[in-house]
């Protein structure tokens, strides 16, 4: 058995209130729900974080997400919705088994998410850049 409890969730080991699934993705309530109609979706072959991630299973993420999404829109009616996803510890991710968070907001809500900019010079933004467009050579 899994020491993973996404993957014990997904086995149906644990239990979880389910709201959609397709051959790749699992959408769940999540247990916390920061307002009401909070889901997760996680995909069904264990990867931990986003790097794991096959083409297909970011695929299926990306295509459940925003029909998951439209149907909290519809049954729920919030004035926003987040998209919140976590990669390591540093980031933020607490279950290191992908998932991506649907959070319906409202304004005011007490989810606040902030960063300190630091807006660098354009030589700068440069060089990040073609440090990451190197890797795709
Ligand atoms: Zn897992």
């Amino acid at each position: 058995m899994s020491d993973c409890i996404f993957c014990r969730i997904i086995a149906g080991q644990i239990p979880s209130t389910r709201v959609f699934e397709d051959e790749h993705t699992l959408a769940f309530m999540d247990l916390g729900q920061v307002n009401p109609g909070h889901v997760l979706i996680a995909v069904k072959k264990h990867a931990a974080n986003l790097f794991e991630l096959d083409d297909v299973q970011a695929a299926a993420v990306a295509r459940a997400s925003t029909r998951v999404a439209r149907a909290i829109r519809d049954a729920f009616k919030p004035e926003g919705l987040s998209v919140y996803q976590a990669n390591g510890k540093a980031a933020g991710q607490t279950v290191f088994h992908y998932h991506v968070h649907l959070l319906p907001r409202h304004e005011a809500d007490g989810m606040e998410l902030t960063w300190p900019v630091k807006n660098p010079p354009r030589e700068i933004l440069e060089g990040y850049a073609e440090r990451i467009r190197k890797k795709f050579a």
